[in-house]
């Protein structure tokens, strides 16, 4: 019995999170949210205004790409992982619809992409993790010995994240999340470089008629069995 990867991907708003963080509890691994790195490149290129309304300025960004720091730590209060953007707590301030909006246009740049693979690739060089994403189980680690992907309909993802926002005080309209989550996964399945497709050996979820504890089970039961092998 040894540790193994676990890379969960899929589309935007499918609850991958909130299962991988559980399954990685109860498998006592490190869980990695690789879409908090994407949203803390985003609101770094907001905030320094390398964004004027849907244009991204690439070549500013990629030229600050080398000095950005980015990294996890841990949350007593909280017992999960926060998003740090040059020494700076970001977690709230990266799950904005603002940032939502823009994120997909950045992680079309192969240049960010390249960076946050390999620090991905370095969280886990020891296995013993779950880590969630869109190119995790094609991409980041090809190899991992379990590869779910995680689906449901636009509308039922829209409607979580809408009341995600709405119970964070965002004051948002249900069209615009809806319109949100159908464009970033029209560009992350269509981009280049990397785009959100299902690894061929991995096992589809479609959560639209789950309660999180079932799709929990499903997914404690796939990893139990293969760790029970290695
Ligand atoms: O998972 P989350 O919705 O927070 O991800 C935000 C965005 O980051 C995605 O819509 C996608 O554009 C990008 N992303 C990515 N590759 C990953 C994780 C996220 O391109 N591995």
């Amino acid at each position: 019995m040894s540790d193994i990867t676990i890379a969960i991907d899929g589309f935007s708003s499918t609850g991958k999170s909130t299962v991988a963080r559980q399954l990685a509890a109860a498998l006592s691994y490190i869980y990695v949210d690789t879409g908090a790195m994407y949203r803390a490149v985003t609101l770094y290129a907001l905030r320094s205004g390398f964004i004027s309304g849907e244009t991204v300025d690439d070549k500013a960004l990629i030229n600050h790409l080398k000095g950005l720091e980015l990294e996890f730590r841990h949350n007593p209060d909280t017992g999960r992982s926060d998003m740090y953007l040059n020494g700076e707590n970001v977690e709230k301030q990266i799950r904005t619809l603002e940032v939502s909006r823009m994120v997909s246009q950045v992680a079309i740049l192969p240049e960010v992409r390249e960076k946050l693979v390999a620090l991905q690739r370095k969280m886990g060089k020891n296995k013993g993790l779950v880590m969630d994403g869109r190119d995790i189980g094609t991409v980041v680690f090809p190899d991992a010995e379990l590869k779910i992907f995680m689906t449901a309909s636009p509308d039922i993802r829209a409607a979580r994240r809408y009341k995600e926002l709405l119970d964070k005080g965002e004051k948002v309209q249900y069209e615009e999340v809806l319109e949100n989550v159908r464009k970033r996964d029209h560009i992350d399945a269509n981009r280049a470089v990397s785009p959100l497709k299902k690894a061929e050996d991995a096992v589809v979820v479609d959560n639209s008629d789950m309660g999180l504890s079932e799709q929990f089970e499903r997914l404690h039961f796939l990893a139990r069995q293969i760790i029970a092998e290695e």
